[in-house]
């Protein structure tokens, strides 16, 4: 079954570029002008994923972001954030509300749809289970085992599930907040403080292969895992 996707776009001639080329790409889209109608659509129906306009008459892109992911059935569906503004601060903010991806406008159909394609790649269920490798750190799932250039490595729990979402969402600036959201949990009495802890253990243990290196700080940002 091709994959449902939702676009939430005010401007007609943007909304239908995206509905022709999905629907073009072999996805089952469907098209609301509003947070308002998405909401109401959302109802009766589960997209695989969701496109949203940043600005939105009525109820903004980003508020209706953070009400999806407040909303335990909606949460998992990723969201591309379709954003006029090109600024870093505003990028970090389009993660803060929990988009997975955001496309500056004016973009490319293909640009899109190459982002989709790799969003929905990387959201199947199956993939989590997928083994990792970069740069000659791999790490295995099914195992709980983490190999640098062929070495074993020891890592706690909480370190082993901050690797392979790291390792998950590779390229990506990662906030502290949805690091905390993602490998935590709900556990919203952790302070932000707490995952440098973590990457700083994390660093530790790879230091002796030299894959710390894959670990980027991004200031003001929170961290980005470098695939080479
Ligand atoms: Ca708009």
């Amino acid at each position: 079954m091709s994959a449902r996707i939702l676009i939430v776009e005010d401007e007609p001639a943007i909304r239908e570029l995206i509905r022709v080329n999905t629907q073009h790409a072999g996805y089952t889209p469907a098209a609301v002008d509003s947070a308002e109608s998405a909401a109401r659509w959302l109802d009766g129906a589960t997209p695989d994923l969701i496109i949203l306009d940043w600005m939105l008459p009525g109820r903004s892109g980003v508020e209706f972001a953070r009400e999806l992911r407040a909303d335990p059935k909606l949460k998992a569906i990723p969201i591309i954030m379709l954003t006029a503004r090109a600024q870093e601060g505003d990028k970090l903010q389009a993660f803060d509300t929990g988009a997975d991806d955001y496309v500056t406008k004016p973009f490319s159909p293909r640009e899109l749809m190459a982002r989709i394609r790799a969003l929905l790649r990387r959201a199947a269920p199956e993939s989590v289970e997928d083994p990792v490798e970069f740069a000659g750190l791999r790490l295995e799932p099914d195992t709980f085992r983490v190999f640098a250039s062929g070495q074993l490595i020891e890592l706690s729990p909480t370190e082993f599930r901050l690797l392979h979402y790291l390792m998950r969402h590779p390229d990506r600036v990662l906030t502290r907040a949805r690091l905390l959201d993602k490998v935590w949990g709900d556990h919203v009495y952790i302070e932000e403080r707490t995952v440098d802890v973590h990457i700083r253990r994390l660093r530790l243990a790879l230091n002796p292969s030299g894959h710390e290196r894959l670990i980027e700080t991004v200031r003001g940002g929170g961290y980005r895992f470098l695939p080479k």
